[in-house]
């Protein structure tokens, strides 16, 4: 398991399972995550969030960019967290839990998935779809971080759009969306450098 900090307040987890999401800690006074990762690697992310002084039971919460088995990790972990999606993501899930999680899908059995508001605790929430009907990307402009979920990777790399509930003709006008955002920092939901 890997850890940096990389920005003011956000801190990056992942490791060591692969195909496993970047996990990300803003400390903020309701700490949030934005994705949890793969469940094999759940246990470790709980371990390093204790390193960094943050037991499980702090998390206040969890913001899913959206639902791949790869990125909900083991949300009962969090007993004291609210989970949220997009609309679009959770009317997904709705719909077909199989197709939008991949695999594992009852992974959230039991767990309420909340609607992401536009505005949520200094992010703003820009609906991007192509990945999955109803991914997301998150501004958090106080540390000029871009949460980017599997919509943009490092070297403009752009994530798949042939899994079940994609939306192939979507991705680039997603992209136009964010193409403005001043970030300084980048924080994709995988370290690719190359196209998959
Ligand atoms: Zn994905």
């Amino acid at each position: 398991m890997k850890t940096k900090k990389i920005a003011g307040s956000v801190w990056k987890i992942n490791g060591p399972l692969e195909p496993s999401s970047n996990c990300y800690l803003i400390t903020q006074k309701e700490p949030i995550l934005i994705d949890i990762g793969e469940r094999g690697n759940c246990d470790d992310i709980i371990k390093t969030l204790k390193l960094i002084g943050y037991n499980p039971e702090t998390i206040k919460h969890v913001i899913f960019t959206h639902l791949h088995y790869d990125h909900i990790g083991n949300p009962k972990k969090f007993t004291n967290a609210k989970f949220y999606a997009s609309e679009q993501e959770i009317l997904s899930y709705n719909l077909a839990a199989q197709k939008t999680c991949i695999k594992n899908q009852e992974i959230l059995d039991g767990i309420k998935l909340n609607k992401l508001p536009e505005i949520f605790n200094g992010l703003k929430v820009y609906l991007t779809p192509g990945h999955t009907r109803g991914s997301i990307c998150l501004w958090y402009e106080e540390d000029k971080v871009l949460f980017t979920g599997d919509t943009l990777f490092k070297n403009g790399i752009l994530g798949r759009t042939d899994l079940p509930t994609s939306i192939p003709g979507k991705i680039e006008q997603s992209i136009s969306k964010i193409a403005e955002i001043p970030y300084k920092v980048l924080a994709p939901g995988h370290d690719y450098e190359n196209v998959q």
